[in-house]
């Protein structure tokens, strides 16, 4: 949303290294796991590409290695991270639910007139960023760079506002967003949020805030909410006041950065999130949204602050915050924290009581939020359950326990028990090393004498300690 705008494709390259060819697929990845960030991997292993892309086979020489980075400003997410980022996507989509959202899938694609319509033209994000192309068929279809229009559409179209209103529901997954990538901008990235769709309550604008600043709290982050009213399309309110702020820019324009000067035609309220000093300085005296509400936005927005105040959240009002995208309507939220440099932003969300007429719908207002996972993890995501399941390894002394411990292992894991075994006949040394590997708590070593008993030496790994167990036992035995 109120992202720093993004100049156009940079030509700036980081300078990359060839990936080692000599020893197999896995030989140029690293062996020490590291944070997700889509930019080091590139400048990590990626051969440089004269489109910026990361790089491609060159179709007129001879093939060479297959490029092994993932395109510029996108990752792959390894583990144990990959542990963290199915906890953050959980934790959110379990906190979403206790508030009554549902989950909902929509497809990675649309039409390309979904983001047109729904979001505007006018906008950063469908004027510059979107990854469009056409299918065999000649149709324009985009990577989803937001969900709000394709829930919205979904909604339109499975008539879900026929059935119960408010619509409630919440998704995770990845969007696309061709931008410069950094530390905390990336061009696959992956959002979770909620819409709360069919009311016009402030009390449900506040719950949805509620749900946001809850989840980001218990996801380790200690969000500031931003908070404002930009009113509603009508000359008594948001586009009078437009008119007021086009006029002051344009009596500024000298005044003003030169990359924000086309902005007083285009989306003349982004002007709010210029990075540029001169603009900001400009800025500083223009006329605010939320002296020219009219009197039920200013009714609806002094309702969501009382609301919030009940709930103790905790919020700062900024008149300078505006959304970047062309349906929303009064209440508009971000969520900043600190530790992630200029991307500080976590999230964002605000009313959009125009998108579903936009899409060609009747009127249905809306509220939601959209939070950035890949920001959430940078600024520190801790859970209890972030490590691998697997609670015991278990060991086979001599070729005939293999049967054994691989009939062990499916025991326990039908019981709810994570476990692994060896697969590579290493021996007895080399599956403890491994078993150490594994992330397990225990060994669980079977030979003859073990399956002559119909028992199991247990090893707790941490502390070294030994015993014996009853096999039907051992299921109690290593239950948390
Ligand atoms: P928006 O959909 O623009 O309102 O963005 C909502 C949140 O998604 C932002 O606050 C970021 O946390 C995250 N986000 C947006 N764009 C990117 C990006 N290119 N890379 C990583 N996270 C992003």
């Amino acid at each position: 949303m109120n992202d720093q705008p993004v100049p156009a494709e940079s030509t700036e390259r980081v300078p990359r290294k060839r990936p080692d060819q000599t020893g197999g697929p896995g030989s140029s990845q690293p062996t020490e796991p590291r944070p997700h960030d889509p930019t080091d991997a590139a400048a990590a292993i990626a051969p440089p590409a004269e489109d910026g892309t990361g790089g491609a086979p060159n179709p007129a020489g001879p093939p060479g290695p297959t490029e092994l980075a993932p395109p510029r400003g996108t990752g792959d997410v390894l583990p144990p991270e990959s542990w963290r980022w199915q906890a953050a996507t959980r934790l959110a989509m379990d906190s979403f639910a206790t508030a009554g959202y549902a989950p909902i899938e929509t497809p990675i694609f649309e039409h390309t007139e979904v983001f047109e319509r729904g979001v505007g033209v006018g906008s950063e994000v469908v004027g510059k960023e979107m990854y469009t192309f056409s299918d065999r068929g000649g149709r324009s279809l985009t990577l989803r760079p937001e969900l709000t229009a394709p829930v919205m559409r979904a909604v339109l179209g499975h008539n879900l506002h026929r059935a119960r209103l408010p619509v409630k529901l919440a998704y995770a997954g990845p969007m696309f967003r061709q931008e410069r990538p950094q530390k905390g901008r990336y061009r696959q990235f992956s959002q979770v949020g909620i819409e709360a769709i069919g009311s016009m309550s402030p009390a449900i604008d506040a719950e949805v805030i509620e749900v946001g600043d809850r989840y980001l709290r218990d996801a380790g982050v200690e969000p500031t909410l931003l908070l404002n009213s930009i009113g509603h399309l009508d000359p008594g309110c948001r586009t009078g006041y437009l008119k007021l702020l086009t006029e002051y820019l344009v009596a500024n324009r000298s005044a003003l950065a030169p990359v924000d000067i086309e902005r007083i035609s285009l989306n003349p309220l982004r002007t709010f999130d210029s990075k540029e000093s001169r603009t900001i300085e400009v800025m500083r005296r223009a006329p605010m949204i939320t002296d020219h509400l009219c009197d039920d936005c200013r009714n609806h927005f002094d309702a969501v602050q009382s609301h919030l105040t009940k709930l103790d959240v905790s919020y700062t009002l900024d008149p300078h915050l505006v959304r970047g995208l062309d349906y929303y309507t009064r209440t508009a939220f971000e969520f900043t924290a600190g530790g992630l440099g200029s991307q500080n932003a976590v999230g964002g969300g605000g009313r959009y009581d125009g998108l579903a007429e936009s899409l060609g719908g009747q009127h249905l207002p809306g509220i939601g939020f959209a939070l950035g996972l890949d920001r959430i993890l940078l600024s520190g995501f801790q859970t209890k359950d972030q490590s691998s399941p697997v609670a015991a390894y278990v060991v086979a002394i001599g070729s005939a326990a293999v049967e054994q411990a691989l009939a062990i292992a499916t025991h326990l894991r039908a019981a709810g028990i994570g476990a692994d075994l060896d697969f590579l006949d290493r021996s007895v040394k080399g599956q403890m090393k491994d078993a150490a590997r594994s992330g397990g708590r225990w060994a669980v070593i079977v030979g003859d004498e073990e399956i002559a008993g119909n028992n199991v030496t247990l090893k707790d790994l941490g502390t070294g300690e030994q015993e014996t167990v009853a096999l039907d036992k051992l299921e109690d035995r290593l239950k948390p």
